[in-house]
């Protein structure tokens, strides 16, 4: 059926129609709102480096048309009669998940990211009833109420986007390992979007922290801007050499392949290194320095229900959002659209202008206009 007349909503968005990186405007519906269900108006949506992954095909299983989007931020237009805690006007985030089964172990032990029948907000299997997910760059989201996050006014709403997916990355594996604590020293690998989020968490939580970056240039900015209380240069023998054996635990946000050795060298003993950078090829790992420090490697994949994770992850550390990171995009920024449509903006971490998610900005700057015209 097509996707505009399978569901009672109507809804439009912005699709890739094949993997150029390029996306246009695209018709389709939402379900109709049910019974525990919230809908809500779009206001913000980050752009997450899966939704370029997704949008490229880079992985080799995207669908298409794609409609990209998990970092979503906006107003609640609709409840439905069973919905517990959310009203109409409220601020409420989504991110990665919009389904689970909700009976497994995963689901049990609110890790409903782990769940084996989990539903991602776009691109993965179909939802329940068989149509496909389309993500966030769209006008309105329709989803069920458990996989919504109320956002206090304190936190600026383009700089929660970020958090719905970069953010719990980074915040749930923290929690999990005991890296959350004032006494504990971790070590961030990486100083792009998860890493910087990382940083800030962690140093809200009262832990000292450590950025590795191959990057010497970023030095500035991990200690100064960031409030890092340290740096080092993963390729600088020296400086590794020079923090051998002082960090707990390491948070891995690195996409690229790269050596483990240094990092594990890094680890105190029983220290563990958590991977959420996810390197399209496999990364070798040296069984000896791992057995005779008692070291540990771990994947880590977004975030469940984890309780805490809203209320204290989302909520009680607002003074500690990456509101500096947030580049807005506007329309009259990139002067695509006419005057007077009013603000409009995208979240938008990654600023070097090399990097692709830019390239992805200029096809973008059009979903900005239907944010604009959406929500003026
Ligand atoms: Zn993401
Ligand atoms: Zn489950």
């Amino acid at each position: 059926m097509s996707p505009e007349l399978e569901h009672p909503q109507k809804a439009i968005g912005w699709a890739a129609r094949v993997p150029c990186g390029v996306l246009s405007p695209f018709k389709f519906s939402r379900r109709a709102t049910g019974d525990k269900d919230v809908k809500l108006k779009v206001l913000y949506c980050g752009i997450c480096h899966t939704d370029i992954h997704n949008i490229r095909n880079d992985w080799g299983v995207t669908t298409f048309p794609v409609v990209p989007g998990h970092e979503i931020v906006g107003e609640v237009i609709e409840v439905g009669s069973g919905t517990e805690k959310t009203k109409v006007g409220d601020r409420v985030g989504m991110g990665c998940l919009i389904g689970s089964c909700g009976t497994c172990h995963s689901c049990l032990h609110h890790e409903e990211n782990y769940c084996p029948d989990m539903v991602l907000t776009y691109g993965g299997r179909p939802y329940y009833d068989g149509s496909t997910t389309y993500g966030g760059y769209s006008d309105i989201m329709v989803v069920e109420e458990r996989f919504t996050v109320l956002i206090p006014d304190s936190l600026p709403l383009a700089g929660a986007a970020p958090l719905l997916c970069a953010g719990i990355t980074v915040y749930s594996p923290l929690r999990f390992h005991g890296l959350d604590k004032p006494g504990v020293h971790v070590g961030l690998v990486g100083l792009g979007g998860l890493g910087h989020v990382a940083v800030k968490f962690a140093k809200a939580m009262g832990a000292r922290v450590t950025v590795i970056s191959s990057s010497p240039e970023k030095r500035e900015e991990a200690l100064t801007r960031l409030g890092a209380d340290s740096f080092l240069v993963s390729t600088d023998m020296s400086q590794i050499q020079a923090a051998t054996g002082t960090l707990d635990g390491i948070i891995d946000t690195v996409s690229a392949v790269h050596s483990l050795l240094p990092l594990i060298s890094l680890l105190k003993t029983r220290g563990k290194i958590i991977v959420v950078g996810a390197p399209d090829k496999p990364l070798q790992l040296p069984m000896l320095p791992m057995i005779f420090g008692a070291k540990g490697i771990y994947g880590s994949c977004v975030g469940g229900d984890e309780g805490d994770s809203r209320d204290d992850g989302l909520c009680s550390k607002t003074q500690h959002n990456n509101r500096h990171r947030i580049s807005p995009y506007g329309l009259r920024q990139h002067g695509l659209g006419p005057p007077g449509q009013g603000r409009c903006q995208v979240s938008f971490r990654h600023r070097r202008r090399e990097h692709p998610l830019v390239v992805a900005s200029q096809h973008l700057s059009t979903f900005i206009v239907l944010l604009c015209r959406k929500t003026t």
